[in-house]
């Protein structure tokens, strides 16, 4: 069964199997249903695997502890030696 909408009528209806005329296949994933709504309009549903969300493969998720570890290490380090040498060494003094 596909929900479809027809403008004529202005409302939504669900096709059964008997209602539906053709199915072309438009590109991978891409359905074309075509079909008349229960007045006789005819009414077009694009469908097919392209419409269903599906997660973002280029994604894997945060990056694990063991891999942030020394990086948080290293910048706690740095944060220390900024904090303590945070004053100009005297040959950097022009006055
Ligand atoms: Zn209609």
């Amino acid at each position: 069964m596909f929900l479809a909408y027809c403008a004529e009528c202005d409302r939504r209806t669900l096709l059964g199997v008997d209602e539906i005329d053709w199915v072309e296949n438009l590109t991978r994933g891409v359905l074309s249903v075509s079909g008349r709504c229960p007045r006789g309009h005819e009414v077009v549903i694009l469908t097919g695997d392209a419409f269903t969300p599906h997660r973002d493969p280029r994604y894997f998720g945060p990056a694990p502890r063991v891999w942030t570890r020394p990086l948080h290490r290293m910048r706690g380090w740095l944060r220390t030696r900024f904090e303590t040498s945070r004053n100009l060494p005297g040959p950097f003094y022009r006055f």
